[in-house]
């Protein structure tokens, strides 16, 4: 058979061979031990069930590698970076990405005594930017600034330089953008957003084709302790079964709004990596596979955005995106470098032309 569609890979990921008899959706599994005698078989929730084994095979099988879930999205880049990084590496992160990694870099990881090197998304990376560096990060599209930067450049030339390169690909999604395909050596993203969308669980994963470094993560998870529960894993499976009808309706939202409001007076600062003349569509067209429902814009300030938020009958404030509830989250607020007016909002799965007439009538 062909290699099939990702709206299929995403309703039949993970869920194996059917055998009469057997429930079309099964259930999690809810168990510590379990009875022992099959050397092959389970022994203890904790070292590995078949909620993990199902959910894992159906991510692995879009990101193009095996797949380690973890209990959120950061869980999964604190797994990453505790397991490739040494007592002095050098790493490379986004000075634009998600706040929280530079604060486990700077708080959690202080006793590695890291050289750590900030970019932004978009650059500059000079020549020797590589030189002596362990790990890179990337972040792309970056959250909340939605810029872009060429995974497999920049794979190609960290590999050169002898460095690992991941990929937070969290805004994109495994079905919006594949790193591993692109030359990174992981995938790791926040499934808490767009991939589970319901804004109902906490998740995260990591994606890699290297199997030592699987089997590393799996290990570290195992004696930490952190792991994901088997409820939570089985209400990320079934919503991912709609992931590929979800960022559609999210896309064709964020595509109305966006056009909604260009030229909008209030409106500045709008950037939307689909948009064609976004400083980000010509790259995020080459190396993305299709849009999500993000996108920002900047307000007069602070009150601004409160008195948007006031006046919407359909937007709700909330710091989380790709959810099925359109929502905004002014980032300012939580200290990322942006100005107080910054929204950085969520197109849900409302219908768009509902959603157009609300935001139109909210703004000043
Ligand atoms: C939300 C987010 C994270 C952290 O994920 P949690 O599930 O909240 O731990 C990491 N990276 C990006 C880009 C995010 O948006």
């Amino acid at each position: 058979m062909a290699e099939l569609g990702d709206g299929t890979k995403c309703v039949h990921g993970g869920h194996g061979d059917p055998r009469p008899g057997d429930p079309l959706a099964p259930g999690p599994v809810f168990a510590a031990p379990y009875h022992l005698g099959d050397p092959q078989g389970d022994f203890y929730g904790r070292a590995g069930n078949p909620s993990w084994r199902a959910l894992e095979a159906a991510i692995g099988e879009l990101d193009g590698g095996e797949c380690v879930l973890l209990p959120s999205g950061m869980a999964a880049i604190s797994a990453v970076l505790r397991a490739v990084l040494h007592h002095g590496d050098r790493l490379l992160v986004p000075s634009d990405g998600y706040y929280a990694t530079r604060q486990f870099v700077r708080e959690e990881l202080a006793e590695l005594s890291l050289d750590v090197r900030e970019i932004p998304t978009t650059g500059p990376w000079p020549e020797d930017v590589f030189d002596g560096v362990r790990l890179v990060l990337l972040e792309t599209p970056s959250n909340p600034g939605l810029d872009v930067c060429d995974i497999a450049e920049l794979a190609r030339r960290a590999h050169r330089a002898g460095a690992l390169l991941a990929v937070d690909n969290t805004t994109a999604t495994p079905i919006g953008q594949r790193p591993l395909e692109l030359g990174a050596d992981i995938a790791l993203a926040s499934d808490t957003k767009a991939l589970t969308g319901h804004s109902d669980v906490l998740l995260g994963h990591v994606s890699t084709a290297d199997g030592e470094l699987a089997q590393r993560l799996r290990r570290a998870r195992t004696l930490s302790g952190a792991i994901p529960g088997p409820f939570e894993t089985w209400l990320a499976h079934r919503s991912l079964g709609t992931l590929d009808l979800r960022l559609a309706r999210q896309a064709t939202n964020a595509a109305a709004l966006v056009d909604a409001l260009r030229g909008h007076p209030a409106v500045t600062g709008l950037r939307w990596p689909g948009l064609p003349d976004d400083p980000a569509h010509r790259l995020a067209s080459a190396q993305m596979r299709r849009w999500g429902g993000v996108f920002r814009f900047e307000l007069a300030d602070a009150d601004a955005v409160a008195e948007f938020v006031r006046r919407s009958a359909l937007v709700v404030a909330a710091t989380s995106f790709g959810g099925l509830h359109s929502t905004v989250d002014r980032r300012a607020q939580w200290g990322d470098p942006v100005a107080p007016g910054f929204v950085r909002f969520s197109a849900g799965c409302e219908d768009p032309a509902d959603l157009v007439a609300d935001v139109l009538a909210a703004l000043p």
